[in-house]
C-alpha cells in the first residue's frame, strides 16, 4: 500500500518537471531479474554478466547527456517496478539525486558502483572541491571493478544463478583485459609528448591517466557549466603553440563549442582539424559495433590515434 501512495506522489512531482512520460504498461518477465540502469554504459555491463537471466533497460538512450538528464514520470515508474536500479554515482546523474534519495526510502535495491569502488582510485575534481570525476568507464581496469560490483549485486538478488553470473563475469573480464592491452598498444603509436587529447568536456581524465594522454576539456567534468570565452582563448593559444593536429567533438555534447575553439585556433594562424566524434557519456546505437562498451572504447581510441598520428613526423 505504502509503495503505491509513494508512486502516486512521485508521479505527480515528476510529471511537472519532466518533458514527457511514458504511460506504457511495463511488461515484465517474472522469470527474469528486472534491472534498470541510468546509462547505456551500465546497461551493457549488466547485459554481459546477466545474459538471458536478466532484463535490462537504460533510462538514457545513446547520445543523451547524463549531467543534464532529468527523469520522466515513466522513468520513475520503471525504477519503482525494478528489482535492481544501477546508477553510476559520483554525481554523474546530477539532476537525479533527489529521485535516488526518495527511491532509497522504498524497497527497491539501488546501487551506485562509482560510490562503492575504492575512492583512492578516483580522480579528484578540480572544479568541485571534495568531489571526484565520475567518468570512471574510460579506465578499463577501473571499469572491471564496476563489473565485479554488478556481478555481486546480481548474485545477491538471484543466488540460484550464481555460477552463471560468475562464469559470464569472468569471461567478460578477460575481454576487458584484451581491450586494455589494445588501447595501450594503439597509444604507443603516438610519442608521449604528442599524446594530447582535447575534447568538448572533461570526460577523458581517467583515459588520460591510464593510457598516458594529457587531457584538456573545454567544459569541465560536468556539462552544466558553459565554457567561457577565457577558456576558449587559453585553449586556442595552447593548441596553436603546441601545434596539436586535432581536437574532438563528443556524441552527447553539442558541437558548437568545439567549432568555436577550432575557429579561434585558425585565427592564430594554425589549422587544427576536428579529428572525429568521440563517445563520452553514452554508447553508440544498439546493434552497431559502438553500441557496446568494448566497441565504443575501441572506436574512441582508434579515432584519437588515427587523428593525432597526422601530427607525428
Ligand atoms: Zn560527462
Amino acid at each position: 500500500m505504502k509503495k503505491w501512495i509513494l508512486l502516486l506522489i512521485m508521479i505527480i512531482i515528476f510529471t511537472s518537471i519532466a518533458s514527457y512520460g511514458s504511460n506504457k504498461k511495463i511488461q515484465k518477465d517474472p522469470e527474469k531479474l528486472n534491472v534498470v540502469t541510468t546509462t547505456t554504459i551500465l546497461e551493457d555491463a549488466v547485459r554481459n554478466i546477466g545474459g538471458d537471466k536478466v532484463e535490462v533497460e537504460s533510462l538514457m538512450g545513446p547520445g543523451i547527456d547524463p549531467h543534464l538528464y532529468k527523469a520522466s514520470a515513466g522513468d520513475v515508474e520503471k525504477m519503482m517496478n525494478a528489482d535492481l536500479i544501477i546508477f553510476n554515482g559520483i554525481h554523474l546523474e546530477g539532476k537525479m539525486s533527489d529521485i535516488f534519495e526518495k527511491l532509497g526510502q522504498i524497497d527497491v535495491k539501488t546501487i551506485a558502483p562509482g560510490d562503492i569502488i575504492d575512492s583512492s582510485k578516483l580522480i579528484q575534481s578540480s572544479e568541485f572541491e571534495g568531489n571526484y570525476d565520475p567518468h570512471i568507464w574510460f579506465d578499463v581496469k577501473l571499469w572491471t571493478e564496476v563489473v565485479d560490483v554488478i556481478m555481486d549485486s546480481l548474485i545477491e538478488l538471484d543466488s540460484e544463478n550464481k555460477d552463471f553470473y560468475i562464469s559470464n563475469g569472468e569471461e567478460y573480464k578477460k575481454e576487458l583485459e584484451e581491450l586494455d592491452k589494445y588501447i595501450k598498444d594503439r597509444a604507443k603509436e603516438i610519442p608521449d609528448e604528442q599524446r594530447v587529447l582535447i575534447t568538448a568536456h572533461d570526460a577523458f581524465s581517467y583515459f588520460g591517466n591510464a593510457y598516458g594522454f594529457q587531457v584538456e576539456g573545454l567544459q569541465g567534468i560536468s556539462t552544466v557549466a558553459e565554457a567561457g570565452t577565457l577558456d576558449v582563448k587559453e585553449l586556442a593559444d595552447f593548441i596553436a603553440e603546441r601545434k596539436i593536429p586535432a581536437i574532438f567533438v563528443e556524441s552527447s555534447v553539442p558541437t558548437k563549442n568545439i567549432e568555436a575553439l577550432q575557429a579561434a585556433v585558425h585565427n592564430r594562424g594554425f589549422n587544427v582539424e576536428i579529428g572525429g566524434e568521440l563517445y563520452s557519456d553514452s554508447l553508440g546505437n544498439p546493434g552497431t559495433e559502438e553500441g557496446t562498451y568494448i566497441g565504443t572504447v575501441k572506436y574512441n581510441v582508434d579515432t584519437i590515434v588515427d587523428a593525432l598520428i597526422k601530427g607525428v613526423k
